[in-house]
């Protein structure tokens, strides 16, 4: 099995730990969420669910990514100026950078960031749980 197929299976898996039947629809927007690496709006995985079953309605693609943030298996990014952006939560932390002028999405992580962050909550009296930090950034030309 491949990598997506297994992502796939997995959230299928948690979508019936919630009681929600995996209709040949919800199937689709599982497979096309597990293969998304662009973090995708709700509008993108409805054309690329349609590409696979054409009968996925865009209701049915809120529903279904409602379910699964509610499990914690996706991830909803509410990006600055961008509708909500989704992907899967299986992936290893990573923070984000938003290309401000083409609203590309580019995952980075840095363990000096991490680090630092860990101090100064600690220096505050904090353990960190979680964390999201998001760079607006414009490409640079030259
Ligand atoms: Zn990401």
């Amino acid at each position: 099995m491949n990598d997506q197929a297994e992502s796939a299976r997995k959230l299928e898996d948690a979508l019936r730990a919630e009681g929600v039947r995996i209709t040949r629809q919800r199937a689709a927007i599982l497979r096309v969420l597990a293969e998304a690496e662009d973090h995708p709006d709700a509008t993108e995985l409805h054309r690329r669910a349609r590409d696979i079953d054409e009968s996925v309605s865009l209701a049915t693609i809120y529903r279904t990514l409602a379910a699964l943030e509610e499990q914690g298996i996706v991830h909803r990014h509410t990006f600055e100026g961008t509708p909500s952006r989704f992907e899967t939560a299986e992936a290893d932390h990573h923070d984000h950078i938003i290309d401000v002028d083409t609203g590309d999405v580019v995952e980075f992580r840095s363990d000096k960031i991490e680090r630092l962050q860990a101090e100064i909550a600690a220096e505050l009296g904090y353990d960190v749980v979680r964390h999201r930090l998001e760079l607006y950034c414009r490409r640079r030309r030259d």
